[in-house]
C-alpha cells in the first residue's frame, strides 16, 4: 500500500501521512531489567503498551507466557501487566 510503512517512532505499520503515535509510556521487564533500563513503549492503555513493548523487545525470545512488565507514564508507575 502506498504511503504505508513502519512508524520509526512507535513501530506501528500505518499510513505515515496520517498516523499519530499512541501515547508514550516507559516499560521494562521486571525480572530481567532495572527500572533505569526502561524503554519507550506505545499504547492506548497500560496493557497495550506492555504488549507492544514485549512484542518489539522480546519477539525473538522464547519468553515465558507469563511475564511481568512494568509500565510508567509521566514518571509514575502506573501498573504491572502480566502477559
Ligand atoms: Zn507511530
Amino acid at each position: 500500500m502506498p504511503g504505508y510503512d513502519d512508524c520509526p517512532r512507535c513501530g506501528q505499520f500505518a499510513n505515515l501521512a496520517r498516523h499519530r503515535c499512541p501515547p508514550e509510556w516507559l516499560a521494562f521487564h521486571a525480572d530481567y531489567m532495572a527500572e533505569s533500563e526502561a524503554d519507550p513503549a506505545f499504547g492506548h492503555s497500560a496493557d497495550g503498551a506492555a504488549e507492544s513493548y514485549a512484542e518489539r523487545r522480546f519477539a525473538d525470545w522464547e519468553y515465558p507466557e507469563e511475564m511481568e512488565i512494568w509500565v510508567k507514564k509521566g514518571g509514575t508507575r502506573t501498573g504491572r501487566s502480566s502477559l
